[in-house]
């Protein structure tokens, strides 16, 4: 018989070979591949009820019936520490189960799958505050929300999110969200429930590139914990750029801009006015009771500017478009640029561009690379930078070669760079 360290090292070898193949969605991340494991012996069966309680997501349905002979189960409701729970299994009576039965608990994932009707559930979260290990349980959430019902309308006169109380005392560190395009102003309750779980990650994941989440302006100033924004098939305002960047334990930031509106920032835009205070200029707070989704170019208030209905262009196949912009937007692009370039924290960086919807992207005056000055300033930012060690574009850079090499030879920071089609690594030379 091999040593116990040995049979023990091997199963966590199986295991976590079993776990890369789960990579997409790791709280998907099953029992299964341990069954046959754990027949083996009764060592293989300590061995794999420990891993399976370590690694895996389990159903918080799978508990329902009680089984009378727990000792010989690989999953019980002691040793467990990952559960998911759907969101409208949220109850008083669940958390006391989970306080009284789940010994080991770390983490629980709160699951949504359907309409954005869930709005008008989000004060069942308070629920969760009576979980008696708040210190030491991480609650997260994977939800994915649509606008299905035309109902909903009618629905909201019932409901009023600016009244309802959520004060959070668990903790959350990750919030992924999947969204469809939106009807009416139906996610106006993400707005409440992002503030009230002040995450640490944050991932937005729009359903189709023709989706756009009318939010990021104002949730870019919601908190200053963020450690991991990505988007995900989404562009964010300007605004909302220049915000996320001011989040003090930024690490990690994905996201895509209007390209083509950064660009013509240079071409339309004669002077740089550097007479604006963009740390006040957007003291704006969320309006709740918007219902259209109209777009304009925002206007610049003293104290009151706001991005989140903001785009250029247009970035879907409706026939809406607006090529004005703001006055204050070149200023409010440098002085992004000057946040990046002086960045302490932020050590991964992804940027990719918007495509531009109908009405651009088949008129042929339209197909041309991003303006020259524009790029110089990109690249100037991004040499300069200290603390960046992965760095990913993906933009309409004329010689996005050139770019790759100048930035590698004049900064010594990063470890990765990737323009385009172009990659540079520290061991080895440009392609
Ligand atoms: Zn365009």
């Amino acid at each position: 018989m091999l040593p116990i360290y040995i049979q023990k090292t091997i199963i966590e070898l199986l295991c976590n070979q079993e776990k890369r193949r789960y990579k997409s969605r790791y709280t998907s991340f099953d029992y299964s591949w341990a069954k046959h494991y754990a027949l083996v012996s009764k060592h293989f069966f300590k061995i794999t009820k420990d891993l399976i309680a370590f690694h895996s997501f389990i159903d918080i349905g799978y508990f329902k019936k009680n089984n009378p002979y727990k000792e010989l189960c690989l999953i019980t409701k002691e040793s467990i520490q990952n559960i998911n729970i759907q969101f409208s299994l949220i109850s008083i009576e669940l958390v006391e189960s989970l306080n009284c039965d789940f010994k080991s608990l770390k983490s629980i994932n709160i699951l949504y799958y359907g309409d954005a009707w869930l709005g008008k559930s989000v004060f069942l979260l308070n629920h969760l505050n009576k979980l008696n290990s708040k210190d030491t349980v991480i609650v997260n959430f994977d939800l994915t929300i649509n606008c299905y019902l035309q109902i909903y309308e009618e629905k909201r006169k019932e409901f009023d999110l600016s009244s309802i109380d959520l004060s959070f005392t668990f903790n959350t560190h990750r919030i992924d969200l999947n969204y469809g395009t939106e009807r009416s102003r139906a996610y106006n309750f993400l707005y409440t429930l992002i503030k009230g779980l002040n995450p640490k990650s944050i991932r937005f994941q729009a359903s189709s590139d023709t989706t756009h989440l009318r939010l990021f302006h104002s949730l870019s100033k919601l908190n200053h914990r963020f450690e991991k924004i990505t988007l995900s098939n989404d562009f964010i305002p300007l605004y909302a750029f220049y915000r996320f960047l001011q989040s003090p334990n930024l690490t990690s930031f994905k996201f895509s801009i209007q390209s083509h509106f950064i660009s013509d920032l240079y071409e339309k835009i004669q002077e740089n006015n550097s007479n604006f205070n963009f740390d006040e200029m957007d003291n704006h707070s969320f309006d709740y009771e918007s219902k259209m989704l109209a777009f304009y170019p925002p206007a610049c208030f003293k104290n009151n500017t706001n991005e989140d209905e903001h785009f250029y262009c247009s970035f879907d196949c409706s026939r809406a478009y607006d090529f004005r912009i703001p006055i204050y937007s070149l200023s409010l692009w440098k002085e992004c640029l000057e946040l990046l370039k002086n960045h302490k924290t932020i050590k991964n960086l992804d940027i990719e561009h918007m495509v531009c919807g109908y009405q651009c992207t088949f008129q042929e005056k339209n197909e041309k690379t991003l303006n020259q000055h524009m790029v110089y300033d990109l690249l100037d930012a991004l040499a300069n930078n200290q603390s960046i060690k992965s760095l990913k574009l993906w933009l309409d850079i004329q010689d996005s070669h050139d770019f790759l090499l100048s930035l590698s030879q004049n900064n010594k920071t990063m470890r990765f760079i990737k323009i385009n089609k172009n990659e540079f690594s520290r061991s080895n030379k440009a392609q």
